[in-house]
């Protein structure tokens, strides 16, 4: 498979440190509000990433950790904590306010048939990792004190720039994204431990050899990346706002404490972009969730193959006609999927030539840095094509979907009928290609009575419960 990694800057061969197993580690939620879909758009990429991998038959260890506590306002470790303040604004505690936006985000997160992580740790429950890696830091003389907090020393890390480039670092060092605390040594260090405010009292606390406080959020990272997968990991993952910052930070801090690289491939994704900017920011009034879309009758899944319009890396911009035509089209791929299963008799057997040469297609986009737009369309080749027989569409689609992530073969499909309801189905279409209309009528009228309706589409006839319909 091949992956754009930021370090590298190009696209490169992945292949993990153990043969047979990744370790995966992608940057989950700051849970002091619902998620927005643009935040989503970020955990439907590493969930494709995770599938392509698994596809290729590789076991992936993934970990995921919650934001509940250190990720402050402004990315210059200055202003609030936006938990604390999530909980001012909902009259919570911070910890109701963290198990009430985890869930959220979790149910989120499963609506949209996204394979859970295998760790899901939050930053509370690892202050005691935090305390010894910024310790191991401050052993080594990268770490110092000031009035607010311990600090990381930048200077003393070469290659501080790498991941993000020089430009990126000088811009940041003009203030562009770190205002200057004249305190600091140098404009890009930042918090390793702040202290609680002197003024007022923090909910979320704790003991430190430093005094009373609270963790810096890049060191979180860190600390529970290196606990769950070793002190390199294979690939980790967010998206492409993490690169100046947080994900540049974890690189010095992880680094500097073990001597070894932290993560040997970095993938980011691209923004989800609105015409209205304030639909995708969380700390905005009003934003774009998963709930907003489905009270406009929109499923998650819709949703899902909305994201399957662009690559990864390039910027998707959201709108209403543009998620209408993806429920179309989701919609003609399951009705397509209940034609095959229905005509297969509910049966997905071993794939022929067929199927196997569709899904190396499939599979080559897939495998080219997750060019799934390029993948869908090698689904939709295939299944207007004729040249493929029923049973090897059904085999193939089986297989892509597993990448996909569509639930296009789920359970609750129907596909198969009672023996005699099944006769008739297949009488009526017998009488509707020898074109007996009446006798069609007749037969439709008898199969609705018995629960049945059908349906022609230019899949063929699809038959649905009544009840379920
Ligand atoms: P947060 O909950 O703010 O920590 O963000 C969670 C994830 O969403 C991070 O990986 C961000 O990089 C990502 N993210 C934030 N805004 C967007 C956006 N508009 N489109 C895609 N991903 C985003
Ligand atoms: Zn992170």
């Amino acid at each position: 498979m091949q992956l754009y990694n930021t370090l590298a800057r190009m696209k490169q061969e992945f292949t993990p440190q153990k043969p047979g197993e990744v370790s995966l580690y992608t940057c989950g939620p700051t849970v002091y509000n619902y998620a927005h879909i643009g935040n989503l758009r970020t955990y439907l990429f590493e969930d494709i990433l995770k599938r392509v991998l698994r596809a290729e038959g590789l076991k992936v260890r993934h970990v995921m950790n919650i934001t509940d506590v250190g990720h402050l306002v402004s990315d210059a470790d200055e202003g609030e904590d936006k938990m604390e303040k999530g909980a001012r604004r909902e009259g919570k505690s911070a910890w109701d306010l963290a198990r009430l936006y985890t869930e959220a985000f979790f149910a989120d997160f499963k609506s949209l048939n996204c394979v859970m992580p295998d760790v899901v740790c939050p930053a509370t429950g690892h202050i005691a990792e935090m305390i010894a890696l910024v310790r191991r830091l401050e052993e080594k003389g990268l770490a110092y004190k000031i009035s607010d907090g311990i600090y990381y020393d930048t200077a003393r890390f070469p290659g501080y720039s790498r991941l993000a480039g020089k430009s990126h670092i000088e811009g940041l060092k003009s203030g562009a994204r770190v205002e200057f605390n004249a305190e600091k040594r140098n404009p890009s260090d930042f918090a390793l431990w702040k202290f609680s405010p002197k003024t007022e009292k923090r909910q979320m606390e704790w003991d430190s050899p430093w005094g009373v406080g609270f963790p810096g959020w890049h060191i979180e990272c860190s600390a529970m990346a290196m606990k769950y997968l070793g002190e390199t990991l294979d690939i980790h993952c967010g998206g492409v706002d993490h690169i100046a910052v947080h994900h540049t930070n974890e690189i010095a801090q992880s680094e500097a404490a073990t001597g070894k690289p932290f993560a040997r491939y970095w993938v980011h994704g691209e923004f989800l972009i609105a015409k209205n900017a304030e639909k995708m920011a969380k700390s905005s009034g009003e934003f774009l969730t998963l709930d907003v879309l489905k009270k406009r009758n929109f499923s998650p899944l819709d949703y899902r193959y909305f994201n399957f319009g662009a690559h990864y890396r390039t910027q998707l911009e959201f709108s209403w006609e543009g998620l209408e035509a993806a429920a179309k089209s989701r919609a003609a791929l399951k009705e397509n999927a209940l034609s095959l299963l229905q005509q297969c008799g509910g049966k997905t057997g071993a794939p022929g030539d067929g199927a196997n040469a569709a899904l190396d297609k499939f599979m080559a986009a897939a495998d080219d840095d997750m060019n799934i737009p390029a993948a869908l369309a090698v689904v939709w080749e295939t299944m207007r094509g004729t040249a493929v027989p029923p049973a090897d569409k059904l085999a193939f689609l089986s297989a892509a979907d597993k990448v996909l992530g569509l639930g296009l073969l789920a359970a609750s499909q129907q596909a198969a009928l009672a023996p005699e309801l099944m006769t008739l189905v297949h009488e009526r279409e017998a009488a509707r290609k020898s074109k007996d209309f009446a006798r069609s009528d007749v037969l439709r009228k008898q199969l609705e009575e018995k629960g049945v309706l059908v349906k022609d589409t230019p899949q063929g006839t699809v038959w649905t419960l009544k009840r379920q319909s």
